[in-house]
């Protein structure tokens, strides 16, 4: 049997979420602690724990999660103005949520890209 992920939860409608996107291979829906005025997650629907774990036979759905960024960043008003996509990977990544997902994130300026070191 496949293990579930929170996410999976969600692309199986198990747990409730803003779902903006979904279709055969990738679902997209909104942050439920957003960081900025639009936050999404876009995510495959098929378990891809972490960047670790990407193989060759991922590269069409890695592709179709940006194409989802773009149609959902113009939908959301931002494309425009830009916005940042961004992938964490593993503990030094911060990463919470062991399925991977991309972070739409957009609605103001987003500044530096990293917070000083500690
Ligand atoms: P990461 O740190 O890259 O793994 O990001 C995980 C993200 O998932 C965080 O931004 C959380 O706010 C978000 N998140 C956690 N649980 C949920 C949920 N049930 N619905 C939507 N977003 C969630």
């Amino acid at each position: 049997m496949v293990e579930e992920t929170l996410f999976s939860k969600i692309v199986n409608k198990e747990i409730p979420a803003d779902i903006l996107y979904q279709d055969d291979e990738v679902t997209a829906f909104r942050d439920i602690n957003p960081q900025a005025p639009t936050h999404v997650l876009i995510i495959p629907n098929r378990i891809i724990p972490t960047v670790n774990d990407v193989s060759n036979a991922d590269a069409a759905v890695l592709g179709r999660l940006f194409i989802v960024a773009r149609r959902l960043a113009e939908e959301e008003g931002i494309a425009e103005d830009g916005y940042r996509l961004l992938v964490n990977c593993g503990r030094h990544g911060n990463q919470e949520v062991f399925h991977l997902h991309m972070h739409l994130l957009g609605g103001r300026p987003l500044g530096p890209m990293l917070s000083r070191p500690r």
